[in-house]
């Protein structure tokens, strides 16, 4: 596929598609470690790497990483990964889920570099709840996702999961590990095929070989 085709609409930047990705793959990762399941729920939220959550002279990332330390953060990641796959798997179905989300309206707000710029959203009113938070950003996430192409949604083709397609090429697996695994799982399979078709033939040869006088 050519690139750029996954986005038609002018003006959306790539980063939506890598921001989706990552909300996607966050979804389907196996963490030990809620604080580390939290740490990457603000990455993709924020748009910022882990370290830059993490460091001292930025005291907004802090602040949220201590309010949201409490969260149910495995219970979240879970909640979230059923809503994105009830959502994906209605996709050109006849009765799509709709969800209902946050009030939003036209409001002007302040950006470095640009002055005052257009947002539609929710009012800052902030939500109260652990679940109302991951619902306030995936519906800004999922909003972003308006116009782009249908075949940005995958399906990996090894493990099932869903995934984003943030670059042109199309892929069928959700990760790297998952392609290897096919790869490996595609090799042995040859392999053991070729042994039984050896192991037959010998069986074949010394049958032969029985029947003789
Ligand atoms: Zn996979």
């Amino acid at each position: 596929m050519p690139g750029g085709k996954l986005i038609r609409k002018s003006g959306v930047k790539r980063y939506i598609l890598s921001a989706a990705q990552e909300c996607v793959a966050w979804a389907y990762k196996r963490y030990e470690n809620p604080r580390r399941c939290q740490l990457e729920f603000w990455s993709w939220a924020m748009g910022l790497h882990t370290w830059q959550l993490l460091r001292p002279d930025t005291p907004a990332a802090k602040g949220l990483l201590e309010a949201s330390g409490g969260w149910p953060w495995l219970q979240l990641q879970r909640r979230t990964r059923r809503f994105l796959e009830k959502l994906f798997a209605g996709i050109g179905s006849d009765k799509p889920p709709l969800v209902r989300v946050m009030p939003r309206g036209l409001l002007p707000a302040s950006v470095d570099g640009e002055g005052i710029v257009l947002r539609w959203r929710s009012p800052v009113t902030w939500p109260e709840k652990p679940w109302d938070w991951v619902m306030f950003l995936l519906d800004d996430l999922l909003s972003d996702l308006d116009g782009v192409s249908l075949d940005v949604v995958g399906r990996c083709a090894l493990c099932n999961h869903y995934f984003i397609r943030a670059a042109a090429r199309r892929k069928n697996y959700c990760s790297d590990t998952c392609r290897n695994r096919a790869v490996y799982q595609r090799r042995k399979g040859k392999r053991k095929h070729g042994q039984r078709t050896l192991h037959l033939a010998l069986k074949r040869a010394g049958g032969s070989e029985e029947r003789k006088p």
